[in-house]
C-alpha cells in the first residue's frame, strides 16, 4: 500500500518526509498513470491556481475528480484544502478545484503574506493535545455543507479542518510543525478503506 503525494507544486517534500517517517511507502505523483498504484493521495500547501493549472496541463484533473469520486482517500493542506472544495470564494478567473468535500473556501482570507498567523487548536478527533497550527496566506471554511464536518475551529468560531468520508482538509500546515497526528489520522482511513487494496 503506498500513498501518493501530489507532486506538481508546493512543500509536497514536507509531507513526503512526515509519511515516510510514520512508516508509510510514499510516491510522488505528476503523472496520471502513477495515480494508479497509490491507496490515498495528499495534496500539499501551494498556491491552488498554480496547482490547478498544472493538473490541468499535466492531464491529471480529470483522474484525480474520478478518483475523489471513486473513494480514493484525500487529505489536503491550505492550497489543497482548496483543491479539494466544491466551491472556492476568491479564486482567480478560471481557476478550477477538484471539489468532493461540500464546503466552501475563501482562499487568503486573512489577508497577504505578512498576515500569517501560528496558533493552538482543539482538534478532538487527534485527542486532548492541542495542535499547534501554522496558516500561511491561509483559507478559510466559510460554509460546511450537510456532507461535510467541521473538525476544528478558531476561537472566533470559523472552521479551519473538515472531514467528509474519506476526505480531510486543512486550511493549515501541520507538515511544517512536527505534528503528525493529522497524518496519522489520514494512515488510519487509507488502511481502512483499502482503495485498490
Ligand atoms: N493562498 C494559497 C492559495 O490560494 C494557499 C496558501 C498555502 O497553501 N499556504 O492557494
Amino acid at each position: 500500500m503506498s500513498v501518493g503525494v501530489l507532486a506538481l507544486q508546493g512543500d509536497f517534500r514536507e509531507h513526503a518526509a512526515l509519511l515516510r517517517g510514520l512508516g508509510a511507502e510514499v510516491e510522488l505523483v505528476r503523472r496520471p498513470e502513477e495515480l494508479d498504484r497509490i491507496s490515498g493521495l495528499v495534496i500539499p500547501g501551494g498556491e491552488s491556481s498554480v496547482m490547478d493549472k498544472l493538473a490541468r496541463a499535466f492531464g491529471l484533473a480529470e483522474p484525480l475528480r474520478a478518483g475523489i469520486q471513486a473513494g480514493l482517500p484525500v487529505f489536503g493542506t491550505c492550497a489543497g484544502l482548496i483543491m479539494l472544495a466544491d466551491t472556492v470564494l476568491d479564486a482567480i478567473r478560471g481557476q478550477e478545484s477538484l471539489g468532493g468535500l461540500d464546503i466552501a473556501v475563501r482562499r487568503n482570507a486573512f489577508g497577504s503574506q505578512t498576515a500569517s498567523f501560528e496558533t493552538d487548536l482543539d482538534v478532538p478527533v487527534l485527542g486532548a493535545d492541542p495542535v499547534h497550527a501554522v496558516f500561511i496566506r491561509a483559507p478559510v471554511v466559510e460554509t460546511v455543507g450537510p456532507r461535510a464536518r467541521a473538525l476544528a475551529g478558531l476561537a472566533d468560531g470559523r472552521c479551519v479542518a473538515v472531514e467528509q468520508g474519506n476526505l480531510l482538509g486543512t486550511s493549515f500546515h501541520p507538515e511544517i510543525t512536527g505534528e503528525h497526528r493529522f497524518h496519522q489520522y489520514f494512515l488510519g482511513t487509507v488502511a481502512r478503506v483499502g482503495f485498490r487494496g
